[in-house]
């Protein structure tokens, strides 16, 4: 959320506007979202003719022809919107979806799924996760079989964001008798093809207005045009797709802290106990000190890492290490806020309740904080 030496006036112009819309458009809304349990496919639309969602995708299929910096400004100035289920609902087709079918996508894929996903005419969604393979994501068991021109998929996929409402699916398969991370592959399945199940929209604990199914394929078919990159080579796809995503994690996350943050302080400068500000505690003053300091040196190790990967690098170690950072952070934040906020943090009319609940998340999603340390210390040669 702040300025950097990383960002050029381009960055700064983009932010500025993304700002202005998210307060006008966005914020308004979070709490009817929040209690109707979602928020409407139109704000994908709205975002799709604005070019929000196609920022740093080449303008030849409808982006906007930016870096990789106007995706991470993207991640932070969504969490402005105060509710971090849209922002991950974003975030799951701008930095999961749409950036598969960037890197993999044939030409005519591109056309059929890139551009109407970047218009925000489509939504889709990535279906990795299944009830057995989570973490261990070579233990995947959902199959692809061969038949004739066509592909027949079977099995469960699990946790998808944007599952029910999804007009095409993402899906990662791997061939029948195969083990390991050998043989995988990714299929786009369309919304309505036969055999595409969307079982059931899962209740959660936080992040209430993005959707989250469950997805069964039973004799699904899929025609050969649809495997999205290389048959076989699944696994490293989405281990490719899982670097950004991550990065995308550690920023959306120091920008929700700065937010908890800011609210804090407005709260304990104002609220008086024993006769002065609880912010002129000594107790609450340091404990925010020490968290102010936390959130710069997590903003600073995630810019430090989103420059790398502008640079085209892709450090696994560092983004492992920014995701663990940031993410435990933010969740230390909320968790203070709401400390700070005495029981006011506790009732539903504060939005500190629901930032302590979204937050808990990012420390599971896109690879839970023991994957990350399990990254970091295997490059450690552990
Ligand atoms: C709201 C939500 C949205 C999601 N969206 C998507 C989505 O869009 N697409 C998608 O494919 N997935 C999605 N996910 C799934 C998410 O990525 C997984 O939940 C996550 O990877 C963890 O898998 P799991 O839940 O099966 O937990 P498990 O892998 O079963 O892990 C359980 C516990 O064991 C620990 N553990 C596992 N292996 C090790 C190890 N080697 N060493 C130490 N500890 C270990 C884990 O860290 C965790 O604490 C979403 C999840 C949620 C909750």
């Amino acid at each position: 959320m702040s300025d950097h030496p990383i960002f050029n006036d381009e960055h700064r112009a983009i932010r500025k506007t993304l700002r202005e819309f998210v307060a006008k458009e966005l914020t308004p809304f979070a709490d009817q979202w929040e209690e109707e349990k979602g928020f409407p496919d139109s704000v994908f639309q709205r975002m799709g003719q604005l070019g929000f969602l196609g920022l740093q995708y080449p303008e030849k299929y409808g982006g906007q022809g930016g870096d990789y910096l106007c995706g991470v400004i993207l991640a932070e100035e969504m969490m402005g919107c105060l509710s971090a289920g849209v922002a991950m609902g974003i975030g799951a087709q701008t930095d999961m979806v749409c950036a598969l079918l960037n890197k993999m996508g044939s030409e005519e894929l591109k056309e059929r799924f890139l551009r109407p996903a970047l218009d925000g005419e489509k939504i889709g969604c990535l279906c990795i996760t299944e009830p057995d393979a989570g973490s261990d994501v070579a233990a995947l068991r959902t199959i692809n079989e061969r038949d004739g021109d066509h592909y027949i998929l079977n099995g469960q996929k699990t946790f998808v964001t944007n599952g029910v409402r999804a007009d095409f699916a993402i899906m990662v398969t791997r061939a029948r008798g195969s083990e390991g991370a050998g043989e995988m592959t990714l299929f786009i399945v369309e919304k309505g093809t036969p055999g595409f199940i969307v079982s059931r929209k899962l209740e959660k604990v936080g992040m209430h207005t993005s959707d989250t199914a469950e997805i069964t394929l039973q004799d699904c078919s899929v025609p050969v045009e649809n495997i999205l990159g290389e048959e076989g080579q699944g696994f490293y796809h989405i281990m490719w797709e899982l670097q950004p995503e991550r990065l995308f994690g550690a920023v959306s996350s120091v920008a929700a802290a700065q937010i908890y943050l800011d609210i804090t302080l407005k709260y304990v400068k104002e609220r008086e106990q024993f006769g002065r500000p609880i912010g002129k505690f000594q107790a609450v003053r340091h404990r925010l000190a020490e968290l102010a300091t936390d959130l710069e040196a997590a903003r600073q190790l995630s810019y430090h890492v989103a420059g790398l990967i502008l640079a085209g690098e892709f450090p696994a170690k560092e983004i492992a290490m920014a995701k663990l950072f940031a993410t435990r952070m933010a969740n230390r934040m909320a968790d203070e806020a709401m400390q700070f906020h005495g029981g006011y943090g506790y009732m539903m009319e504060y939005p500190i309740q629901r930032f302590w609940r979204d937050s808990r998340l990012i420390r599971i999603g896109a690879g839970t904080d023991e994957i990350m340390r399990e990254i970091i210390s295997r490059q450690m040669g552990l």
